[in-house]
């Protein structure tokens, strides 16, 4: 099948590594122009680089901490300036830090909302004035939008307030053309995964590899899931292929959630 994204400008943010750049390098792949962003310079125009070497893909790499409103706004607008309007939005940053309610303070409560939520807002609100139509946009969220994961409510709580943010988007462009979704990942290979995965071996006095052990045993397929397979779920979700489906969430997750 053809995606029909040869030539379509796209925007994935947080995208030097991980679930961003396994839907970059999708996109890519397809023939789509990818501007990507993340922290640091250096990783992203590396990143920039490896798509362009593996692809033949247009590329274009900026420096942008998605916590800063201007930053986000001079992405968008460089990525405009450079191939005109806009096809397709990823949105993505990295996840707030796990730790227990019961201890979480106002001042990481205030950075999540930051990080995750008003990130997510301001990605939307920037790039809206230059989507074509038959445009679409989706979020990574996570698998806490349908369970709640125990020592990360605070990335629940604004993973949920996305998915209602998402929602209400999705219903709100419908008029303008654009497809608004929301891609959750169950547990795919990354370093943030394995940093989890190490944080909890650590708590619990136990090696890396019986965490990882434990956690496949709850996977019906019994591995974790690859980049590569997340990424062609989003680059699909982006593309005029997925064009009636829009408000929905879509998990990759090899069956791992028992929620409906
Ligand atoms: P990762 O650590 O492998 O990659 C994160 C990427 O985000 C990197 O490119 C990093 O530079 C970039 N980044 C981080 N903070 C940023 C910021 N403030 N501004 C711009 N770029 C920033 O992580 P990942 O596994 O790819 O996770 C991506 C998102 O998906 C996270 O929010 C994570 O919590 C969520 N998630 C991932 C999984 C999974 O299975 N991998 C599961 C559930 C949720």
């Amino acid at each position: 099948m053809d995606l029909g994204l040869q030539g379509k400008v796209a925007l994935v943010a947080a995208a030097s590594k991980g679930l961003g750049y396994g839907i970059a390098h999708a996109l890519a792949a397809e023939g789509a122009k990818v501007s990507i962003c993340s922290r640091d310079e250096g990783a992203i125009t590396a990143a920039a680089q490896r798509l362009h070497d593996e692809t033949g893909a247009e590329t274009l790499a900026t420096a942008c901490d998605v916590r800063d409103a201007a930053a986000i706004q001079a992405w968008i607008e460089r990525t405009v300036q450079t191939w005109g309007n806009i096809d397709a939005l990823a949105i993505n940053a990295g996840g707030p830090p796990a730790g227990p309610l019961k201890t979480e303070t106002d001042e990481r409560w205030q950075a999540a909302f930051e990080l995750t939520l008003m990130s997510t807002v301001r990605m939307i609100r920037g790039s809206l004035p230059y989507f074509n139509r038959g445009g679409a946009i989706l979020a990574v969220t996570s698998s806490s939008v349908r369970q709640p994961i125990p020592n990360l409510g605070v990335s629940t709580a604004m993973r949920l307030a996305v998915a209602g943010v998402l929602k209400t988007f999705s219903r709100e462009l419908a008029d303008d053309g654009i497809r608004v979704n929301n891609l959750v990942p169950g547990r795919i290979d990354t370093d943030r995964v394995r940093e989890l995965d190490e944080g909890v071996a650590a708590r619990e006095g136990i090696s890396f590899e019986a965490v990882r052990e434990r956690s496949v045993q709850n996977i019906p397929f019994k591995r974790l899931g690859t980049i590569e397979e997340f990424g062609a779920a989003g680059a699909f979700l982006l593309s005029p292929a997925a064009s009636y489906i829009t408000g929905a969430t879509l998990v990759v997750d090899g069956g791992g959630m028992s929620a409906l």
